[in-house]
Order: structure tokens, then sequence, then C-alpha cells
């Protein structure tokens, strides 16, 4: 009711009077992005794709690209998704009203966009005139027994390109619409290439992005600026910051894959054997729910001191779930993140817990 939202209203505009900390929300569908804004987002700082892709007409053209043979091909096939991911994105600036947009490209659990059902194993070799058999043997050649340490991330964009390419052309046509059509607000496209682990890696998929982004930019004949960044959530990455940071404009920390990476626990089976695990007492706390500021903490303030000195501007984040989770926000806050990203309705607690930390800080000087 009207007073608890302005009681609400009220605790949250003092907490924001005090925290230096941003508050980003993680969300890739206009309900949820609006719902954030209402919570007091100040942006988006991760839009993860990969759910955009399973309606069926899209999920179909991307596996007439993995059945593809030439990158033209590939290209054509993705063509079909490009105004759909237009739209997408284009609905996500509309409803954060020139707040910043950080766009994820696609890191998707591959072995769920292959096609496993006879049907839709037919439906592709028509698509895409080769025999059952032949596509059969594609889908196999694309199985893995470790998916989470696969064929994800940017490596899926440096074998296929023309992933990059197509959500590139998307990110920026729809940052151009919403530019023409509301000149007051700043439409700077941030686009985050996911599980980096080697600086080439990001730069290889960098050119794609800027070659992609310039020619569309001079096409329309506008201006219009974009930055590409990177997440940080593979220990390698962390470890390699100094590297990676000539190449990046943004880290963002996925502490979901760096706490899995760094602790070698599967994220995917954490109600196992975990939770009696951690009621040994062996490890203070669950590390999915709550940073782990000794070993996954580390990594990212190992990061942060190895990327700035080489890359005064660059600007960190945290999209992890961890972004929403107090003692956490308290860490990044002290390690000097600009942005902490979370699920919409963990956005007042963040800014709340970025208050009090900020308050903490005061009172120890
Ligand atoms: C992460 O790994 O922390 C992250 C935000 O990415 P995702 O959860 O989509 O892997
Ligand atoms: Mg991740």
């Amino acid at each position: 009711d009207a007073s608890i939202a302005g009681e609400f209203g009220r605790v949250m505009a003092w907490a924001d009077e005090f925290r230096t900390l941003k508050v980003r929300t993680n969300a890739d569908t206009p309900a949820d992005a609006k719902k954030a804004r209402e919570l007091g987002a100040e942006g988006i700082g991760l839009c993860r794709t990969e759910h955009m892709f399973f309606d069926p007409e899209r999920i179909a053209a991307f596996r007439e690209m993995i059945c593809s043979d030439t990158e033209e091909e590939r290209e054509v096939a993705l063509d079909k998704i490009l105004p759909y991911q237009q739209s997408d994105f284009k609905a996500l600036y509309e409803a954060l009203e020139g707040c910043p947009v950080t766009i994820r490209f696609l890191d998707p659990p591959l072995h769920e966009f292959v096609p496993t059902e006879d049907a839709d194993i037919e439906k592709l070799a028509k698509a895409k005139n080769k025999s059952v058999e032949e596509i059969k043997a594609i889908c196999a050649s694309l199985h893995e027994f470790n998916p989470m340490m696969g064929h994800r991330g940017c490596r899926l964009a440096v074998t296929y390109p023309s992933i990059a390419k197509m959500q590139t052309k998307a990110v920026i046509r729809a940052a151009i619409e919403v530019q023409k059509e509301h000149a007051d607000w700043t439409v700077k496209p941030e686009i985050m290439i996911p599980l980096v682990c080697e600086v080439k890696e990001l730069k290889y998929v960098k050119n794609i992005v800027v070659e992609t982004a310039d020619a569309e930019i001079a096409a329309a004949g506008v201006n219009l600026e974009y930055e590409v960044g990177t997440m940080i959530e593979i220990p390698r990455a962390a470890l390699t910051a100094d590297e990676i940071a000539t190449e990046a404009d943004f880290f963002c920390f996925g502490t979901n894959d760096l706490t899995q990476m760094t602790f070698g626990f599967s994220r995917d089976d954490a109600g196992k054997f975990l939770n009696a695990y951690y009621d040994k007492k062996i490890f203070e706390s669950d590390p999915f729910a709550k940073l782990d500021q000794t070993g996954v903490g580390k990594l990212m303030e190992t990061a942060i001191k190895l990327g700035k000195p080489v890359n005064p501007k660059l600007h960190v984040g945290i999209c992890g779930e961890h972004g929403g989770d107090p003692s956490s926000v308290e860490f990044c806050h002290k390690i000097g993140l600009d942005y902490v990203s979370c699920s919409p309705f963990r956005v007042p607690i963040a800014r709340l817990a970025a208050a009090q930390a900020a308050i903490a800080e005061k009172a120890a000087k």
C-alpha cells in the first residue's frame, strides 16, 4: 500500500545518500527490468541472452547454424534470429530509460541447444539438405561429458563468429533506434564477452564485435559509443587480468562460475552432498550463497589490482548471485567495485547493504 511504499521509499532514499556503490540488476525480460527499475536499479549489469534462444523458430535457426558448412551459411541461418534479438534488446533499453545496459553474449548450455528428438533432427536434415545420418553425426560430435567446462561462452563465438556478428548487429541496431526515439537518453551499449580466460580470446571476439559494430554505425550515419568488456569468471582470467585489461572497457565478476571453478564444486549440484558437507564446518559457509572472501574474493582483488593500473578507465562490477548478498556487497564495496548487479527483488537489499558498507567505512576512519 501507499504508506508502505512511502516508508520504503524514505529508507531507500536515505540509503542512497550514503552509498557509493551503484546497484544494477540481472534481467533479460522487460518485465524484470521494469520491476528492478521500480525497486531502484540503476542499470542492467547482466542480460543473459541464452534464454532468448529457446523459442521454436529461434532454436531451429540456431540448429541450422551449427549444421552449416560455411561461415556464410551460418550467417544466413542466424540472420533469422536477428530481428527478434533486435526487439529483445530495444525493449530492455526502453525499460531502462537511458540507464546503462550490459548485454552478455550467448553463453549457452550447448547440449540443450543440440537436437535429440527424431522429429527435430529430420526437420533439420530437410532444412540443411543433409541426410539424417549426417545431422546425427554433427550432433554427436558436439556431445560433451562436461559441458560446463566445455564449448560455451566466448569459445562458442570463436568457433562460430556468426553468433557474435548477429548479436552485435542486434545490440547496435536496437541502440540506434532507441537513440533516435529518445534524444535525451544516454544510449551506450555495453557488450560483455563471457568465459574468457586468455586475452587473445577476448581480442578475437572483440575484433568481430568492433568490425561489425563500426560497419553498422557507419551505415546508419550516426554517432554511437559502445563498450566491450568481459566477465571474469575463470581463475586464469583473474590471474592474467593485467593482460585482459588491455582489451577490456570493463570487468564483471561472474562469481557463480568463479566459485565453481575455484572450489571445484559443481554449481549445478549444490543441493546434493554439499549441504551435508558444509554442515561439517570445514568451510565457513556455502560459498555459492556467500562470497568466499579469502579465495574467490582474493581472485577478485587480484584482478582489480592487476587490471586497473593497465587501464585506469576500467569499470568493475559483479553479476554473480553474490551481488545481492549483504556481506558480499560489503566486500565488493571494500575492494572498490563500481557496481553490484543482482536479481530484481534483491535490489533494495543491495542498496541497503551498500549504504551500510559506506557508513561502516566512514565510522572506522
Ligand atoms: C556467473 O557465472 O556468475 C554468471 C553471472 O554467469 P552465469 O550464471 O550465467 O554463468
Ligand atoms: Mg558464468
